[in-house]
């Protein structure tokens, strides 16, 4: 099988998937996946959020006009986030709205046990060259344990693959209301844009 149809299977059997509603985590699985087979960044978050859940696709709502915001600042044309990143996430199916508060509920590890051969799949497949991870639960599934404030405005190198942490960019948390924090992703976006140079990400 080429590339495209070795993706083009991948994104099949996700949209397949009924695993976590026949273990009883989820009322209905209703997984999302697309994303461009040439893609050399790949955009991890914790979940589709309700928008994405209507629209099919992954960032549809606050959190993806935030980040594309973010990739414009970084130099990268525009429309480059929705149509030239892959978008992904650590699971596939909207969890729907958080028990308490605001926001939406996050999945729970056996959620995120059950869909991560997929993103694992979706590594191996597309070999990015950037991983741009979207929130504490993304970061911490490749970065370990941390506090967003050690590792925003930092990018880690490893096994030839570079990794960049962002806060969520929904605007539901308020972690993005503190000056020190948002000193803190611009000094991302700025990575972001280094990133872009050093890797030749713009390039057709
Ligand atoms: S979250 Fe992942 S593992 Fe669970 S049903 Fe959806 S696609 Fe399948």
């Amino acid at each position: 099988m080429s590339h495209m149809e070795d993706i083009a299977a991948l994104q099949a059997r996700i949209r397949a998937c009924r695993a976590c509603e026949e273990a009883g985590l989820l009322a209905r699985a209703a997984p999302i996946a697309h994303g461009p087979p040439a893609a050399r960044v790949l955009v991890i978050g914790q979940a589709p959020g309700g928008r994405s859940h209507v629209r099919r696709r992954h960032f549809a709502g606050p959190a993806g006009t935030q980040l594309d915001r973010w990739f414009t600042a970084a130099g990268f044309p525009p429309g480059y986030f929705r149509e030239r990143a892959y978008l992904s996430s650590l699971t596939r199916c909207f969890p729907g709205p958080a028990p308490r508060g605001k926001g939406d509920r996050r999945p729970s590890p056996a959620e995120v046990r059950l869909c991560a051969p997929f993103l694992e799949a979706e590594l191996r497949l597309l070999q990015p060259r950037l991983v741009v991870l979207v929130g504490k639960m993304a970061i911490e599934r490749f970065l370990g344990p941390c506090r967003l404030e050690e590792v925003v405005g930092t990018l880690v190198e490893r096994d030839g693959r570079l990794y960049l942490p962002l806060p969520h960019s929904s605007g539901v948390s308020r972690w993005l209301n503190d000056p020190a924090h948002q000193a803190l992703v611009e000094r991302a976006i700025m990575l972001l844009a280094e990133c872009r140079a050093r890797l030749g990400l713009v390039e057709p």
